[in-house]
């Protein structure tokens, strides 16, 4: 695996030569360590995966994809700013959600344009194949998935017992639903909840689970068969629903937090006895794919890099009419040595 190589794995072919932006992304991250959200941003990944369905489980995507585009670093012209989605200074992991298992490497590209340099087209036989929830990409507000991260904010703080210990996140998709993720005594939890839109009806459905990432093993321990349960579905359309929503006339709210905290109570029952060694309750994934991240090339500096840019200076300026000049090679730096570069 190159560590200049991204990629993406979708279901709708990029074209070489496209480029990707970080409002391409279909989710909002409104957790990280340092308490900055990401309302923008592309997910990348930097696996390969040989699978469609190997991709989706370790994406925790809800389609098995069609294509894999390849973003090679080297073959960038412009400059671009890659983020660990939350922000730490340790590569991230992809929680687990809607029912897989995740653990692939994923980064955020934030700004700038990535250039799609090859496109992997009818690797996978087995791509294209959707949940019954699954994401809709056309789906033109993100009310409900907003919504429904308010009740979880709700309910989640009143099975949790010591808040104070814990790391809480949620990724908010449009068009699908959203995950929330807390730690409690050194095990993580992820809760998603995704909605299908039915003609006079709207669907829900919510999974739940545990796991522990033992990354110098390059292993996860995970609850062997993730919790799962759909509700009755709301008799609504989706549009009236939200219109309810909006107007604060829906009056089913209790019925919807009592089936979450039923969800949040068997996780929390499970997770007594859950451990990473019981091969009656946890299943072991291997985390086969290492994560690299990009060390800040300063000399002497180990910050993760947050830009991939060309050298600082003192490095001389090109001259526009010097036809030897070579464009150098892109760099990572970190914030405190990211600088301004020359334009012509
Ligand atoms: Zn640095």
């Amino acid at each position: 695996m190159s560590l200049n190589v991204l990629r993406r794995y979708t279901l709708n072919p990029i074209q070489v030569g496209d480029f990707i932006e970080k409002k391409d992304m279909q989710g909002i991250i409104e957790y990280s360590a340092d308490g900055n959200i990401t309302k923008e941003g592309t997910f990348l990944t930097l696996n390969s995966f040989n699978t469609a369905s190997e991709a989706r489980d370790y994406l925790a995507l809800t389609y098995t994809p069609n294509y894999e585009s390849i973003f090679s670093l080297e073959n960038q012209d412009q400059e671009f700013e890659l983020k660990n989605p939350y922000h730490l200074q340790s590569p991230s992991r992809v929680w687990p959600a809607f029912g897989y298992h995740g653990g692939a490497c994923e980064i955020i590209l934030t700004n700038g344009v990535l250039k799609c340099t090859t496109l992997q087209k009818g690797k996978f036989i087995d791509g294209g194949v959707l949940d019954e929830f699954t994401q809709d990409n056309t789906k033109k507000n993100s009310f409900l998935e907003i919504y429904l991260n308010i009740i979880l904010e709700t309910v989640i703080p009143i099975i949790i017992i010591d808040m104070e210990s814990n790391v809480i996140g949620r990724k908010i998709i449009k068009g699908l639903g959203i995950v929330r993720m807390w730690s409690e005594k050194e095990k993580n939890f992820s809760l998603s909840c995704a909605y299908k839109e039915e003609v006079e009806s709207v669907r829900l459905k919510f999974w739940g689970t545990i796991w522990v990432d033992a990354l110098k093993q390059m292993k996860r321990y995970i609850l062997a068969k993730p919790i799962e349960t759909e509700i009755d579905p709301l008799p609504y359309s989706y549009e009236s629903l939200v219109n309810l929503l909006r107007k604060g006339q829906y009056n089913e709210e209790q019925e919807l937090k009592e089936a979450l905290k039923v969800i949040i109570s068997e996780l929390k029952e499970v997770s007594k006895s859950f451990s990473p060694n019981d091969p009656g309750l946890a299943k072991e994934i291997s985390l086969k794919y290492p994560c690299k991240y990009f060390r800040c090339s300063e000399p002497g500096c180990t910050a993760m890099a947050t830009t991939l840019s060309y050298p600082s200076p003192p490095y001389p300026p090109p001259m526009p009419f010097d036809s030897n000049w070579e464009m150098p090679p892109l760099k990572p730096y970190c914030k405190n040595h990211a600088h301004v570069f020359w334009i012509y």
